[in-house]
């Protein structure tokens, strides 16, 4: 039997997750869930799985948690403070599925544990980027990726020597406006933002799949999971979804991942690793899709991906910096303060002022996020006022 602790447990990821826990439960014993605010939801699952501690991140939700919880046995706490104390407790594996860099410093202390770190929070390595790194190699920690695509070329380099990759291929759906001209999309709601035609995400990723951020993101997690340097990664958009991402190695051989649209695969993967288990996910039936398409973003229509690109390369405060502007403006869109084509412009803007030193510690990494969203706010407040 191995410990898991779930950060995000309410979340899509989270949901997930504790379905294929569900269905293996003889083989987990379930230490910390976490959420932000979702008290009932979270007790529930707390109940159901037998949790030994259920955290809310926000503090007014302890009251409804605790009523929720009582004569259960499971401890409950609030803030994030508690957040970390539950991360650093340490799980035999850590599923990180907070969404945004408010998953960071909760990260950081499961690392300092040394044991296996699911890996969703995506925002969480673009910010702290080589301060993670470090830290897992420092204490022994293992990452294994559960964004698909990362998840994919994790599985596509096994076995094989990363000195032999010669470029790295992520596959982007394009989101459900991908082939919106540049004036619809100036109008698209948010309704018509997170309608994903292949996965089924939360909300905020699934603006970021619409105005492909996500790729961008992913394009920089990619750069700290897997070495190969940056002129070594790509981005096709392959709008069925199916191939996952793909590695080409020196002898012009190319090993794909290909799998259902279903996060519960790449999940297993990481939940099973080294090995593998079930999953109740529907097989690929390739006749019955038919075709597979390829081509190259449009970063004209969606400039994310070369902000990302332009981030990474510059390296130092820089992705912490994007990430937030994006959290930020993702928000704002989200809450209906500005257009969807402002979310990407809004980030471009506060890319221009002029950036923080790199950072080199997670108190660093926390307080250019902290700059950046002020920024980013101010300069929402100067357009709104306009
Ligand atoms: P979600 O919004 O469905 O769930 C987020 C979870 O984090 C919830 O449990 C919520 O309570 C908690 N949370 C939110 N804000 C918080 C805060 N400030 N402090 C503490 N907890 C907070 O998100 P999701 O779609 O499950 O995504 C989670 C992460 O996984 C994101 O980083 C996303 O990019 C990544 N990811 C998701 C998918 C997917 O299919 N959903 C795929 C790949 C990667
Ligand atoms: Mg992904």
């Amino acid at each position: 039997m191995r410990s898991i602790t779930i950060l995000g447990a309410t979340g899509s990821i989270g949901a997930s997750t504790l379905d294929l826990i569900r269905r293996n439960r003889d083989h987990w014993r379930v230490k910390a869930l976490t959420a932000k605010c979702q008290a009932a939801e979270l007790a529930a699952l707390a109940r159901e799985f037998g949790a030994e501690l259920a955290v809310v991140s926000d503090e007014n939700a302890l009251p409804e948690l605790r009523d929720a919880l009582a004569g259960s046995g499971i401890e409950t706490a609030a803030g994030e403070g508690a957040l970390v104390e539950a991360a650093s407790r340490g799980a035999d594996l850590t599923l990180a599925a907070i969404v945004g860099c408010a998953g960071l410093a909760p990260v950081m202390a499961a690392i300092e544990q040394g044991g296996i770190i699911a890996l969703a929070n995506k925002e969480a390595l673009v910010s702290a980027g080589e301060v993670m790194t470090a830290a897992v190699a420092r204490h022994g920690a293992t990452l294994l990726p559960v964004d698909s695509e990362h998840n994919a070329i994790f599985q596509c380099l096994a076995g094989n020597d990363i000195a032999d990759v010669r470029s790295i291929t992520l596959t982007a759906s394009g989101g459900p406006l991908r082939e919106w001209s540049m004036e619809r999309l100036r109008g698209a709601t948010p309704a018509q933002a997170v309608a994903h035609p292949n996965w089924s995400m939360g909300a905020k990723i699934s603006v970021d799949s619409a105005t492909m951020m996500n790729k961008g993101l992913e394009f920089i997690e990619a750069h700290h999971l897997f070495p190969v340097g940056l002129d070594a990664l790509r981005i096709v958009v392959h709008p069925q979804s199916v191939i996952h991402s793909m590695v080409e190695y020196r002898d012009g051989s190319t090993l794909a991942q290909l799998g259902p649209s279903d996060m519960r695969v790449p999940i297993a993967g990481c939940l099973a690793w080294p090995q593998r288990i079930d999953t109740p996910c529907q097989p690929l039936d390739l006749a019955a899709i038919g075709s597979l398409t390829f081509h190259a973003p449009d970063e004209q229509r969606f400039p994310a991906t070369r902000l990302a690109r332009d981030a990474a390369r510059q390296g130092g405060a820089t992705p912490a910096v994007l990430n937030a502007a994006n959290e930020v403006a993702v928000a704002a869109f989200l809450a209906g303060h500005i257009a969807f084509t402002d979310i990407s412009a809004l980030v471009e803007q506060t890319l221009s002022r002029d950036l923080p030193p790199a950072p080199s510690s997670l108190g660093d990494v926390l307080a250019v996020d902290a700059e950046a969203r002020a920024r980013t706010a101010e300069m929402l407040e100067i357009a709104r006022v306009v």
